[in-house]
């Protein structure tokens, strides 16, 4: 019998990142991005049987950016139209109040989903545009919406709401809805699986630290609490996003440097965060800086790595106490600096990082604290895309 393939489609504004893949075994088929759709001067990069293909040209909008992909595929052996994949699977950024499960799409979901835009316009817009697109090419194959707001819908009230007028809070949909929830998920069960334990006996921390970057609080496999918000710009410090700061800053620099919604948008969405403090958001770059002597990059490395304590500190109280704290995503699986400084410190606690474990070559899930440590530090590199396409098909074989 032939292997069940899922196309999964991330898009975003201006780019679709793709992954064609087989959920069962998570072999990879082939990938690719699509960037500067709609800008002028764009490009795809596809990548299939260890080939990479690269070409520029104007894509002016998604279906064009999509019509690309599906011919690169061809070219490297993959019609998607004739090679009867099981589901297309989409991340979408913003499931409100209305999608906590993954969701087969059908026209009324599609039209929740942009109207769901307002809490996140510049995500779901895009999201809606990659499904139309993939529609018209696969008109036939069953498309699923999978919510990166869905694993934090259960959070408890006191973690949700919002400390402002209620009814305000109401009318608007103001509550904490957090991001980043299929590789929260996803991590969490596999550092359960690595420890050997259910997930229902086990407290745990995810940082989950890319270009976005989140932490969640877990008890019994359950988030109890989590870092970003209504959007995904609260809490730790991100590559080009502020995180968490004083409400009053907005105010104020409306008043003082009047500087408007879109201005203050980008301020804090693209020019702050380690940008913003360092004038560069790679990490790489960063560390290069710091040991260059770069004072403004060590800042903001300081900044960083006392942001992550914070949360630390705040979920180990919210949980009584901790069996894993788990580090992912670009800087959290390859950064050492970073998981030894958040972490420094608090043998007190029982944690404690293995200087050799921490920094030796690794690159699949492990563990970074001594063997008879009472919490167990953990790197586990997140799958986002294959969590999505497996998502995908349990929801295509439910027909639901
Ligand atoms: P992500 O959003 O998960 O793709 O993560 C992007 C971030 O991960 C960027 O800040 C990169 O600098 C960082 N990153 C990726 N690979 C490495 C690496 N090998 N060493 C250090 N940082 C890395």
């Amino acid at each position: 019998m032939e292997p069940i393939r899922v196309l999964v489609v991330n898009s975003g504004s201006s780019s679709i990142k793709y992954q064609l893949l087989e959920p069962d075994s998570g072999t990879i088929i082939a990938s690719g991005l699509v960037e500067r759709i709609g800008e002028g001067g764009g490009a795809i990069e596809h990548t299939a049987d260890d080939r990479t293909l690269t070409e520029h040209r104007d894509i002016p909008d998604h279906t064009a950016g999509l019509r690309l992909a599906f011919a690169k595929f061809a070219e490297t052996g993959h019609d998607l139209t004739t090679a009867g994949i099981t589901a297309v699977g989409h991340r979408v950024v913003h499931g409100g109040e209305v999608f906590y499960r993954p969701t087969l799409i059908d026209d009324a979901v599609l039209n929740t989903v942009r109207e769901l835009s307002t809490l996140a316009p510049l995500h779901n817009p895009a999201n809606v545009r990659g499904i139309m697109a993939v529609r018209e090419l696969l008109p036939d194959t069953p498309q699923v919406a999978v919510f990166d707001t869905a694993f934090f819908h259960g959070l408890p009230a006191a973690a949700k709401t919002y400390a402002i007028d209620s009814k305000i809070a109401e009318t608007h949909g103001i509550r904490r809805y957090g991001f980043h929830g299929t590789s929260h998920e996803y991590v969490s069960g596999r550092a359960a699986e690595l420890l050997g334990r259910p997930p229902e006996t086990l407290n745990q921390i995810v940082f989950h630290l890319g270009n976005g970057a989140s932490v969640s609080a877990l008890s019994g496999g359950r988030p109890v609490d989590t870092s970003m918000g209504l959007t995904p710009l609260e809490g730790l410090v991100m590559g080009t996003r502020s995180g968490d700061l004083d409400p009053g800053i907005i105010l104020h620099l409306m008043r003082t440097a009047h500087l408007d919604v879109d201005g203050i948008d980008r301020l804090l969405n693209r020019g702050s965060g380690l940008r913003g403090m360092a004038g560069v958001n790679d990490f790489r770059e960063l560390r290069h800086r710091i040991d260059a002597g770069d004072t403004a990059a060590r800042a903001a490395y300081d900044v960083y790595v006392h942001r992550l304590r914070h949360y630390l500190g705040a979920y180990l109280i919210d949980l009584g106490g901790v069996d894993a704290v788990t580090f992912t995503a670009g800087v959290g699986e390859n950064n050492p600096d970073v998981r030894a400084d958040a972490l420094a410190g608090l043998h007190r606690f029982g944690i404690v990082v293995d200087p050799e474990l921490n920094t030796a070559k690794a690159r699949g899930p492990r563990r970074i604290s001594p063997p008879q440590c009472p919490v167990q530090v953990l790197v586990i590199p997140t799958n986002e895309e294959l969590a999505i396409a497996r998502a995908a098909v349990t929801v295509t074989e439910k027909g639901q």
